[in-house]
């Protein structure tokens, strides 16, 4: 009979311990989620603070890898956009 292997989920706990070191911790998420309707100058700006906040942030890598594994649809994670992160998951021809 062959073994069986069972796989235990990671702790919850674990699986979220990075966003205590996030450097939006303390940001208003205003900053990453954009309201509906918005557009130009007004996006451009919320987004470039956001992405502002992200460079500092040291856990970038593991926030992003989280969006992407997720399928994230909304919000800037890792200091990428939604539109950036889809281009990222589109495979290379
Ligand atoms: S990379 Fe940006 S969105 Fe992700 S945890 Fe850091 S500051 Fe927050």
């Amino acid at each position: 009979m062959p073994a069986l292997t069972v796989r235990l989920p990671v702790p919850i706990a674990e699986e979220w311990d990075w966003q205590l070191s996030a450097a939006c911790r303390d940001t208003d998420p205003a900053v990453f989620f954009h309201p509906d309707n918005e557009r130009g100058e007004p996006r451009a700006r919320r987004v470039r603070a956001a992405k502002q906040v992200c460079r500092r942030c040291p856990v970038r890598d593991r926030c992003l890898e989280y969006a992407l594994g997720s399928s994230e649809r909304h919000g800037i994670w890792g200091g990428y956009t939604e539109d950036e992160r889809k281009k990222l998951r589109r495979p290379v021809r």
